[in-house]
């Protein structure tokens, strides 16, 4: 028996295969039809005026930075309860990452704490949709605009998520999407980045072509230097066959998600907040654990029953390289970091066992 693995992306062989026989045959294995095809649809999807296509998440949120001109000195505001990754890039440019503190319920970027630590330095924030749940982000949007600052969304996670009805991707100034196959929409590495910017669309239109833009004779004009951290056309072939069931899967991770807290709920487990105008896609189910139950010795007992669970993610001030640095570990993002678990979630999961085996451990 294989066990109860804790993802499995939703991308099935036969679903791409003809796809990809065309993309060979053709012969043109980047910036062909299937890449302006996905970036057309998932400008669509989540009512973006622009959408571009990159290698990851990673690699779109440090572009987004670059585009705004962050140097070193500056400060950038981070929620603090997230994968290393929304740190790292500003980090790497010789910012500093100040890390907000996030709300023990939502998980998401605390506005107290937020307007608490902004300084003249700061010149963005980034806001993470934690587990691809938007809860709060129009209270971060508030306070940027307030003190004109631009606001990226770190939506790794958060692809088909809705605040008031509208999808994540059309509410900040800067999206920042990944298709890593723990998310759910899976092209093996990539991202996106959507904008509603005009301007700032045309810098990334040449900025990640090598910064390159085609002269009326069709020559490559060089007046800028540039990157290339464009996603591939076999790559473009999954998003785009995927992005039509997107709102399948949703719907079906919503509802195992309800199962799971209806059996879990009543044994102490509580369940991230989502409030009521938003939609969470649930890119993953995670639960604070009781008092009374050791998350890791959890983690490691379901593991030898064979089911695969994890932390829910970082508290990345604490994490040795930023704890040395800075010296400034976020309480609840510590907390959350260290009591929260993810549960399988894939098409077909056995959420009853799942459920009934915590129980007998607990
Ligand atoms: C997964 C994730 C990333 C990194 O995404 P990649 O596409 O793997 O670079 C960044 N931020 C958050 C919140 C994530 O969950």
């Amino acid at each position: 028996m294989d066990g109860v693995r804790l993802i499995k992306p939703y991308v099935d062989y036969n679903s791409v295969v003809e796809d990809f026989q065309r993309v060979f045959e053709r012969g043109v294995f980047t910036q062909g039809p299937y890449a302006k095809q996905f970036a057309k649809n998932l400008s669509w999807y989540v009512g973006a005026k622009h959408t571009f296509l990159t290698t990851s998440a990673t690699t779109a949120l440090s572009v987004c930075l670059k585009l705004l001109n962050i140097k070193p000195g500056d400060e950038v505001a981070i929620s603090d309860f997230s994968f290393p990754a929304t740190a790292n890039v500003v980090e790497d440019l010789g910012a500093r990452p100040v890390f907000v503190d996030v709300s023990p319920s939502t998980f998401n970027m605390c506005v107290d704490d937020l307007l608490s630590k902004l300084t003249p330095k700061t010149k963005a924030v980034i806001f993470v949709d934690s587990f691809g749940n938007p809860t709060g982000q129009y209270d971060v949007k508030a306070v940027c605009e307030q003190h004109s600052l631009p606001l990226i969304e770190d939506a790794a996670c958060a692809i088909g998520s809705l605040y008031n009805g509208n999808r994540c991707g059309n509410l900040s100034d800067l999206t920042c999407f990944s298709f890593h196959p723990r998310k759910l929409l899976c092209t093996g590495e990539g991202g996106a980045i959507t904008t509603n910017n005009d301007d700032w669309a045309g810098w990334l239109d040449a900025k990640l072509a090598h910064g390159a833009r085609k002269s009326s004779t069709g020559s490559l004009d060089f007046s800028s230097f540039g990157f290339n951290f464009r996603m591939s056309e076999l790559q473009a072939v999954m998003g785009l066959t995927q992005l039509k069931n997107l709102n399948e899967i949703i719907l079906h991770r919503q509802q195992v998600r309800d199962l799971y807290s209806k059996m879990l709920t009543p044994l102490g487990f509580r369940q991230q907040a989502v409030s009521t105008n938003c939609s969470h896609n649930v890119q993953s189910i995670v639960f604070k654990v009781p008092d009374y139950v050791n998350r890791d010795q959890l983690i490691e007992q379901l593991q030898r029953k064979g089911i695969e669970t994890t932390i829910g993610t970082y508290c990345q001030s604490g994490l040795p390289y930023y704890k040395a640095k800075y010296q400034s570990v976020q309480k609840n993002a510590f907390f959350l970091q260290n009591n929260t678990i993810t549960l399988p979630c894939f098409q077909d999961v056995p959420w009853k066992m799942v459920c009934e085996q915590i129980k007998r451990l607990i």
